[in-house]
């Protein structure tokens, strides 16, 4: 029987491992290597991470977790996770492995559907993304599309025009606008087409047109869109974890889930970004030695 389990091997995952092996914890870090952002060819606002390719961040992840004895990472899937009494769980892999420990962390990000539109996924993660505080400033002062398939983005072209002042709201045919919302749209100067679209064209990654189903053609260099989002551990209704309306796994602040020996970090709690899910992962690390000190403590 080890300590911990973690499922989920990105910035939460590891950050929670690494304070957890310090806190010379023993831990499994299995992680099924298909983050989100391995479209993208550079990471942006982590601090001293700056620029660094995802397979970067992640392999120096990696060089510090292989510091500490305690640490083992796995290259695996978990399929099953069993809570057999108050302080073991069964978790096993798609490899095949069981192992066994007191507690599990859940870290497996949420996986994204992009909005169905030809071509699309050519351009994602390239020179279209959906997270102005990531990739805001390099695309800063470029003509820029924003392509809107639900309501829950009408918000983000106040936030574009932050970056860049030539903006154009496309909405490949739904009407996702108020009356009110299209007038503030006008007087701050973006064009929106509620026109359906037939298929994004550019080359090597680079957006070019957007081509519309009428065959009209607008020119941009690049964009944000709003892909639908949803979490990845279909686990979590099983093990009874309580999640909030949006299906992400609540938490208190250092990870602690409804069910004793569970915590959840990272992007299976909501949208974040490398900085925040690793420091949530941290905050695991840490709740986790607190839980462990306190019990401990209690029993000697
Ligand atoms: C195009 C794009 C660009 C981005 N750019 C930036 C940026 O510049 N800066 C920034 O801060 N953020 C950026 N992000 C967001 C960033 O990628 C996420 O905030 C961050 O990766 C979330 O970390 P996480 O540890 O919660 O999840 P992830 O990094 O997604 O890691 C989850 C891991 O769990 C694994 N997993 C899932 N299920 C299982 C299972 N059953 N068993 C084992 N392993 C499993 C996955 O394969 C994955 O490796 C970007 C995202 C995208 C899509």
């Amino acid at each position: 029987m080890i300590d911990v389990v973690i499922i989920g091997g990105g910035p939460a995952g590891m950050a929670a491992a690494l304070v957890a092996g310090r806190g010379k914890k023993e831990v499994v870090l299995i992680d099924e290597e298909k983050p989100r952002n391995k479209v993208t060819k550079a990471s942006h606002a982590f601090l001293t991470r700056d620029g660094v390719t995802p397979e970067q961040f992640r392999e120096k992840g990696r060089r510090d977790l292989a510091r500490y004895t305690g640490i083992t990472t796995m290259n695996d899937k978990v399929v099953s996770v069993k809570q057999e009494d108050d302080y073991t769980f069964e978790v096993e892999t798609l490899g095949a492995k069981k192992i066994y420990a007191r507690k599990v962390v859940i870290t497996t990000g949420f996986k994204e559907t992009l909005p169905t539109i030809e071509g699309i996924e050519n351009y994602y993660g390239q020179s279209l993304f959906s997270c102005p505080f990531c990739d805001g400033w390099e695309m800063k002062d470029e003509s820029l599309v924003f392509i809107i398939d639900t309501k829950e983005g009408t918000h983000i072209p106040a936030l574009l025009k932050n970056w860049a002042d030539d903006l154009v709201v496309v909405t490949d045919g739904k009407k996702i606008f108020t009356d009110e919302q299209k007038k503030e749209l006008m007087i701050n100067g973006i064009k929106l087409i509620e026109k359906g679209i037939a298929k994004l064209e550019g080359e090597k990654g680079q957006l070019k047109q957007v081509i519309f189903e009428d065959g009209e053609k607008l020119n941009r260099t690049g964009g944000f869109c709003t892909p639908t989002i949803d979490q990845t551990f279909p686990l979590i209704q099983q093990l009874g974890i309580e999640t909030g309306d949006n299906g992400f796994v609540k938490t208190d602040g250092m990870g602690r889930t409804n069910v004793a020996g569970i915590y959840a970090a990272g992007e299976i709690t909501g949208p974040s970004q490398l900085i925040v899910s690793a420091s949530q992962g941290h905050m695991v690390g840490v709740g986790m030695i607190f839980d462990d000190s306190a019990a401990n403590f209690r029993n000697v």
